[in-house]
């Protein structure tokens, strides 16, 4: 475990820790398969997240602790293997209580990230059932925090970037291909909605990596190990996903 955490290990209390565990237990699939050392270090990347993430939660949702924690793990799902371990630009989370439209627009959403507001909207219904359906490649949180995460990289002219620029530019490679594979109907693995554009393939991408690993790498190898590569792990080694620990 890297000494940051091991700091924090230090700071954060055992009653913090064990509401984190047993939220992500019941939860979140992928934090149920890793390693009993992998889920410690997963609890504090989730804390340290939280911590460092402004929620705004509707009150009509009642309890916000376990869905602030749940979501948070979507990020720290998405980000386990890369040394990034927080938002800068987009870190307020705003939770609805349902889908909702912005003013002088018929336009509904379930999930946006705003660069406006640098914020990430989010209606709880649709996070909730992406987390419980785990193997549907559709996953709210990891779709809108792949837009988060990847457009913070393009922007930030600070030292905390989350990709490695050669494994980018591998991924953009293969991304391109499969954008106009989806976009001439030659599309397996995908949903159609990844032909939208390069940034969307990216958000299906990642709802895919996670929630249909082995269909993923079985259609589209090459894709798939890119994305490995970029993110440091390969979620079809349930219980030690990381590459590089
Ligand atoms: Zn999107």
């Amino acid at each position: 475990m890297k000494l940051k955490y091991k700091i924090l290990n230090l700071f954060y209390s055992q009653k913090t820790k064990s509401k984190h565990h047993r939220i992500l237990s019941k939860y979140n699939t992928y934090y149920r398969g890793l390693d009993r050392d992998l889920k410690n270090a997963f609890v504090l990347r989730n804390i340290y997240f939280t911590n460092s993430t402004t929620f705004s939660t509707d009150p009509k949702l009642g309890l916000q602790n376990p869905i602030e924690i749940l979501i948070s793990s979507a990020f720290v799902q998405i980000t386990f293997g890369l040394n990034q371990d927080c938002l800068n630009i987009f870190n307020n989370i705003f939770v609805m209580a349902a889908p909702y439209s912005y003013k002088q627009s018929k336009d509904v959403y379930k999930g946006d990230v705003n660069a406006n507001t640098g914020s990430i909207n989010l209606a709880w219904p649709s996070v909730k059932e992406g987390f419980y359906i785990d193997d549907d490649a559709l996953n709210l949180a990891i779709h809108e925090f792949s837009h988060g995460i990847l457009l913070e990289h393009i922007n930030t002219t600070s030292n905390s970037p989350f990709f490695d620029k050669r494994r980018l530019k591998e991924y953009n490679v293969f991304a391109q291909q499969k954008l106009e594979k989806v976009r001439a109907g030659n599309n397996v693995v995908f949903r159609d909605y990844a032909g939208t554009n390069i940034m969307e393939l990216f958000a299906v991408a990642l709802e895919t990596f996670f929630e249909k690993p082995s269909d993923f790498a079985t259609h589209e190898p090459d894709l798939y190990k890119s994305i490995c590569y970029l993110l440091n792990q390969n979620p079809i080694k349930e219980g030690s996903p990381l590459i590089y620990a």
